[in-house]
């Protein structure tokens, strides 16, 4: 067997954090499971002392998987038939006139939006200019309805997700999140806890970074 039994490490917030030795692996690597819970599993030579500080240092990291795994997972349901159709309802009257609002404002020119129903994405632009979006965009607050919107938008210039695709649709986010921070709406503690991680966000897109992490806290229903 490659691996041995290992110590447990007893975290406050976290509950149980198994450190095995493996002879097998060559780098540590923290596994989060959402039944299974946390373990590091590190090589044979490493001392434990040295993969309980590696732990620590991404603690932080471990602690944000598992609110997100939780959150995933309390957001499992079948809807019905009733229910997507209140969405539909919902889409058909939110999503068009909020579209052709940023249109206008950041200059786009689409030809048709379609409300549609699928499990694989929350929108997508075709070449002819035709926007599709998911009615499940609804069950997002409003700054991550507006993030769909603008990616669908921005790719009526780059259809790809090139660099120019994510510079325009980082200009057009940071300008339209700093107009939803001059007009709080109901989910403005979320706004400005987006801003403020994408502000210390170390990615490319810092926004798209923030917003993209935040949607899939949400299952397609
Ligand atoms: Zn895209």
């Amino acid at each position: 067997m490659a691996k041995t039994a290992g110590k447990v490490l007893n975290d406050p917030q976290i509950g149980e954090v198994v450190f095995r030795k493996s002879t097998r692996c060559r780098s540590i690597g923290i596994r989060v499971h959402p039944v299974k819970g946390v373990s590091v599993t590190f090589p044979y030579i490493l001392p434990y002392a040295a993969a309980q500080a590696f732990f620590q240092l991404r603690r932080d990291w471990v602690l944000e998987t598992m609110a997100r795994q939780k959150a995933r997972l309390g957001n499992v349901h079948v809807a019905s038939a009733e229910e997507i159709e209140d969405l539909r309802r919902q889409a058909k009257s939110v999503l068009p006139p909020r579209l052709a609002e940023l249109a206008l404002r950041y200059g786009f020119v689409y030809n048709r939006v379609t409300i549609k129903h699928n499990a694989s994405n929350w929108g997508s632009c075709s070449s002819k200019g035709n926007i599709n979006l998911n009615l499940n965009i609804v069950r997002l607050p409003a700054v991550l309805q507006d993030y769909i919107l603008l990616h669908e938008l921005c790719h009526l210039r780059h259809q790809d997700h090139g660099q120019a695709f994510h510079l325009l649709l980082e200009h057009v986010l940071t300008d339209n999140i700093v107009k939803l921070m001059d007009d709080p709406g109901p989910d403005a503690d979320l706004v400005s806890e987006l801003a403020r991680k994408a502000a210390v966000s170390k990615a490319c897109y810092p926004l798209d970074h923030v917003m993209t992490r935040e949607i899939k806290k949400y299952q397609l229903v």
